[in-house]
């Protein structure tokens, strides 16, 4: 370990620096636990994350813990206000309509190029992926299902293969999660499957302009399935979140 972490108050070493937040592998892995967490619903939008019970959660120090809140608040996921601590952040209705019409504006773009550029191995890639969120449907692991409907939307603006389109895509996916668990109403996951494996046939068969298309249609439609009057449910304690699977 490399870490001059003292517990408690020391300086943060990623200010001003241009040092990863992530800058080792104690703070990656209570970021990854996190991220995960938020991403599949463990942990609902508006739940508090004392430092002290998100170290105690992963046996991590207060140091590891602060920059894996931060590295998460980079990324809009999590609220860190200078007196109150952390939260996983609470997307408006407001941001959440911007959220999907930034994703409607740019993954079409994305499943464009992916289809001008996926090869046999992307595909086959997809088509694994695609059973995977079958499986994990089949088998009732709703958790499962939602991150990788998800990541399903990240992988597609890899295969095309343009960093800061990417770059966006992630952290608009990774937001939709948040704005989900809010406001969807529907009782199936997040995405269709349907709609994912017309995506992929598209894709797979070069044709760029279907391909849009089809997400630009999939966007709208999970934007259709989104219930803006809806109450939020109310935050649990953490112990009992991280606990619960
Ligand atoms: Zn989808």
């Amino acid at each position: 370990m490399t870490l001059t972490e003292t517990d408690g108050e020391s300086p943060r070493s990623g200010e001003g620096g241009s040092l990863s937040p992530l800058r080792s592998d104690r703070v990656r892995a209570v970021y990854s636990g996190l991220l995960t967490a938020i991403l599949d619903h463990r942990l609902p939008p508006g739940t508090r994350l004392p430092e002290d019970e998100v170290g105690a959660a992963y046996g991590a120090s207060r140091t590891i813990v602060r920059a894996a809140l931060q590295a998460l608040a980079h990324e809009r996921l999590v609220i860190v206000e200078p007196n109150r601590g952390a939260q996983v952040a609470h997307p408006t209705v407001e941001e959440a309509r911007q959220v999907f019409e930034v994703r409607s504006l740019l993954e079409p773009r994305a499943a464009s190029l992916a289809a001008g550029r996926a090869t046999k191995a992307d595909i086959a890639t997809l088509r694994r992926h695609l059973k995977q969120e079958r499986d994990a449907l089949a088998a009732e692991d709703r958790h499962r299902a939602i991150a990788l409907s998800g990541a399903f939307h990240t992988r597609i603006a890899e295969i095309a293969d343009h960093q800061i389109l990417a770059g966006f895509i992630r952290e608009l996916t990774s937001r939709s999660s948040l704005v989900v668990a809010l406001y969807w109403h529907r009782q199936d996951t997040m995405c269709e499957r349907h709609a994912h494996a017309a995506l992929v046939d598209a894709i797979g068969s070069g044709a760029a302009e279907r391909a849009a298309d089809l997400m630009r249609s999939h966007l709208v439609d999970l934007l259709s399935g989104l219930d803006f009057s809806r109450q939020p449910p109310q935050p649990r304690s953490l112990a009992a979140l991280l606990g619960a699977r």
